[in-house]
C-alpha cells in the first residue's frame, strides 16, 4: 500500500471544477513535486493534502487513513508557504521554539529541538537575531526551522523559494535536497519551475487545468513525455 494516496479527487468552488479526478500514488520517503502552470490547481491539491480545505469528492489517504477524518491537530503534517510570517518581536530561537511551546512541550526539549534543526539548516548562529536582522534566505531557513522541529510525517511546500533571488533559489534547493536525503520524511513541494521539480522530485505530477497530464519520475517524463503540453512546460527535447 502506498503511503500516500490521491483517488478520484474532485474540487469545486461554486460551479467551477478545479480539480478534475486526479489520482495519485506514492511510497513513503518520497519527493513527490506537483508541478504546472499559475492557476492549473497545484495549492488547491495541496491544501487538499493537508486537510485544510473539504473535498468536494474522491479522497486523500495519508498512511491508509482518511486526512478529512483526523482532527487537525492529529494530522502530522507541516506546511511552508510562499509568503511566510515570522514573529517579529520573538528572536529565531524562540520563533522556531513557538509551536512546541504551544505544545506544552518541556524546555530542555525544546531547546535540544531549535538545536537539532538549527543544524541543520546552517542558522545555528542566527538564534538570538530578531527577524528583521535576517537576509531574505535565512528568513526562509527559519520558516522551515518552524515547520521541521515538529518532526513532520509529511512535510508541505507551496513555491517556498518564489520570494528569493535566483542564487539564493539554488542554495535553498539543495538544502532541500540534503534535508531529504537526511530525513527520509515524505514530501509534496508545489512548484511552476520545472527545473526546481526536475532537480527535487523522485516523482513529478505534472498539473493542466486541473488535469493530471502525467505522473512519473523525472526521467520517465523529460525523455517520454505523453503529450505535446508536457513536452513544452517540461523542455523535453523534440
Ligand atoms: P495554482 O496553485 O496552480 O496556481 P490554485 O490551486 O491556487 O492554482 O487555483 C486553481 C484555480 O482555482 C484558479 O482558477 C483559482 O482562481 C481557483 N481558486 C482557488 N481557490 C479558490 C477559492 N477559494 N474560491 C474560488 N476559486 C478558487
Ligand atoms: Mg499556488
Amino acid at each position: 500500500m502506498a503511503f500516500l494516496e490521491i483517488d478520484h479527487l474532485v474540487k469545486r468552488f461554486g460551479s467551477t471544477e478545479v480539480l478534475k479526478g486526479i489520482d495519485i500514488s506514492v511510497d513513503e520517503g518520497a519527493f513527490l513535486v506537483l508541478v504546472g502552470p499559475s492557476g492549473c490547481g497545484k495549492s488547491t491539491l495541496l491544501s487538499m493534502i493537508a486537510g485544510l480545505d473539504t473535498i468536494t469528492s474522491g479522497e486523500v489517504r495519508i498512511g491508509g487513513r482518511r486526512v478529512n477524518e483526523l482532527h487537525p491537530s492529529k494530522r502530522d503534517i507541516a506546511m511552508v508557504f510562499q509568503s511566510y510570517a515570522l514573529y517579529p518581536n520573538m528572536t529565531v530561537a524562540e520563533n522556531i521554539a513557538f509551536g512546541l511551546e504551544m505544545r506544552g512541550v518541556a524546555k530542555s526539549e525544546r531547546e535540544a529541538a531549535v538545536a537539532r534543526v538549527s543544524e541543520m539548516l546552517q542558522i545555528g548562529h542566527l538564534l538570538k537575531r530578531k527577524p528583521s536582522q535576517l537576509s531574505g534566505g535565512q528568513r526562509q531557513r527559519v520558516a522551515m526551522g518552524r515547520a521541521l522541529v515538529r518532526d513532520p510525517q509529511v512535510f508541505l511546500f507551496d513555491e517556498p523559494l518564489s520570494n528569493l533571488d535566483a542564487k539564493l533559489r539554488v542554495d535553498m534547493r539543495t538544502e532541500i535536497k540534503r534535508l531529504h536525503e537526511r530525513m527520509g520524511t515524505t514530501i509534496v513541494y508545489v512548484t511552476h519551475d520545472q527545473i526546481e521539480a526536475m532537480t527535487l522530485a523522485t516523482q513529478i505530477a505534472v498539473l493542466r487545468d486541473g488535469v493530471l497530464q502525467q505522473f512519473g519520475t523525472p526521467a520517465e517524463i523529460y525523455n517520454n513525455p505523453v503529450n505535446v503540453f508536457v513536452a513544452d512546460f517540461m523542455g523535453s527535447p523534440s
